[in-house]
């Protein structure tokens, strides 16, 4: 266990001197004597190198990207480039404020509209909002924007929407938010949409249908067309979760495809440092019918430049985020999209998608891998193999892992696999990561077979082992409080 910085005090220590006072006003008069200290305040005694060493010490029991391979499935964990963060902290940037006036800042306008023209290119949609600020954030506003839609229309008997059983959990909760109520749809044998279930489900009142593509499995959705034309024939509309867009980027654009609708998650797709609950960005894509839909303000451009465009306000579902949404969030996907180009990002999900089925080839002969086909840039193994002949789960095998110096994959999602393990290496991960961590599973389905009891008290290595979840979700005080 480390120490705590107060275990690190020694009396007298210092790392910062404060100044003499430089003034003769009596205290008293500056701060009322009843809110004075009463006893010294009780702070640890301590050096700048050792705040230093106590702080990177504690930093390293996490795990990030920058220390190991992070194969957390659909949540994209790549290397970000760090010129992001120099720029992103750029005084040019840090210094605007978002109501000095239009013309005093056309070099941060500019950079946001060629980000809504690149990401409306990727996605193949006629205009993008950069103003939700994660891919929940978008859902909502796309539910909205399909909620406007059908209004204007007086489409009034629309009351559900249908999603797969495969779904993110954001999706039906972002429907219930919006008042829709949630009908879910089957997936086949082969992990992809039942189109006949499909059939059967849709029907006047359907208002929309969210899929995401590639699908959880890692699949992607072979049967989008006759799904869009289902969904058109009765007038809902198509939402496109892109959360999965890594294995996109330039191969295809969901907009050209049949989809509505789409949401980035630029914290995963366009690499913004991640994993800590946020900043993220949801930019959602729409196409041309739905444009009067979209928050205000947009970012337009004419003869005079760029502007804040409030031109739709009144059909517009109104602002979703203070001002522009997450600036530094995305100007960092800006840079990423201009330094990569078109040809780059076609590499980035040709690579993850290469990098994932390497993986899988491997891993399918000590792992049962329920859809076992070319994958996307991720893939669903399981530990029903283990669970069934060893009595060793999924949560036994993700423990373990850490072990070994790799963050876990995603487990038990989705949750129509037993004992999912989702696996998503990304583009960014060399081959000889990929056979580190390859070889990694490769032991603990060995051990698994030799000595189940390891796997059961697995972790080992890490500073707090088995934590209660359900514990430490329902009680929100710490669990571990610091003696006094
Ligand atoms: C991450 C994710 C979401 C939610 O996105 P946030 O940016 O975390 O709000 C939705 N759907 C899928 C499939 C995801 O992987």
């Amino acid at each position: 266990m480390s120490k705590s910085i107060f275990e690190h005090s020694s009396p007298g220590c210092k790392g910062v001197g404060l100044p003499p006072r430089d003034t003769d006003i009596p205290l008293d008069k500056i701060i009322p004597q009843k809110y004075h200290r009463q006893s010294a305040a009780r702070l640890p005694e301590v050096s700048k190198l050792d705040v230093m060493r106590h702080y990177i010490e504690l930093s390293h029991k996490n795990h990030f990207i920058e220390k190991g391979l992070y194969p957390l499935g659909s949540c994209t964990m790549k290397y970000n480039p760090k010129i992001h963060e120099v720029l992103a902290r750029h005084s040019c940037f840090t210094n605007l404020h978002p109501y000095q006036p239009e013309s005093t800042m056309q070099g941060a306008l500019e950079l946001l509209y060629e980000l809504q023209e690149d990401l409306a290119e990727i996605s193949g949609m006629a205009a993008v909002t950069l103003q939700p600020s994660a891919g929940a954030q978008g859902e909502f506003t796309g539910i909205k924007i399909i909620e406007a839609y059908h209004k204007a229309k007086g489409n009034t008997h629309k009351t559900k929407i249908i999603i797969p059983d495969s779904a993110h959990g954001t999706n039906p909760a972002t429907c219930h938010l919006v008042g829709y109520d949630v009908v879910e749809l089957k997936s086949d044998a082969q992990g992809r949409c039942d189109i006949a279930h499909l059939k059967e489900l849709v029907d006047e009142n359907t208002a929309g249908f969210m899929l995401t593509n590639p699908n959880t499995l890692g699949l992607f959705e072979t049967h989008i067309e006759e799904i869009a034309e289902i969904m058109h024939s009765v007038d809902a509309l198509i939402y496109m979760d892109g959360a999965n867009m890594n294995a996109l980027l330039g191969i295809v654009q969901p907009g050209k495809i049949g989809f509505d609708i789409i949401h980035y998650n630029v914290h995963k797709t366009l690499s913004t440092p991640h994993g800590g609950g946020g900043p993220g960005a949801g930019p959602v894509g729409v196409v041309e019918k739905l444009l009067p839909f979209l928050p205000v303000p947009m970012i337009s451009k004419d003869a005079d430049g760029y502007h804040l465009d409030y031109s739709h306000e009144k059909t517009s579902i109104g602002k979703v985020h203070t001002f522009y949404g997450n600036f530094a969030v995305l100007l960092r996907a800006y840079i990423y999209v201009k330094m990569l180009g078109a040809e780059g990002l076609r590499r980035v999900s040709e690579n993850a998608i290469i990098n994932a089925n390497y993986l899988m080839a491997i891993l399918k002969d000590y792992y049962h891998i329920q859809h076992l086909e070319h994958c996307m840039h991720e893939f669903v193994a399981d530990g029903t193999r283990q669970k069934k002949a060893n009595g060793v789960s999924t949560l036994d095998i993700a423990k373990r892992i850490l072990d070994k110096g790799f963050h876990a994959p995603t487990v038990y999602f989705p949750l129509i696999i037993p004992e999912a393990m989702m696996i998503e290496p990304t583009e960014t991960e060399s081959l000889a990561s990929l056979d580190a961590f390859a070889t990694a599973m490769i032991e603990i389905a060995q051990e698994a077979k030799e000595n189940p009891d390891l796997l059961h008290g697995a972790p080992y290595t890490t500073p707090v082992r088995r934590v209660d979840d359900v514990r430490a979700v329902k009680q929100l005080d710490p669990i571990f409080k610091i003696e006094e």
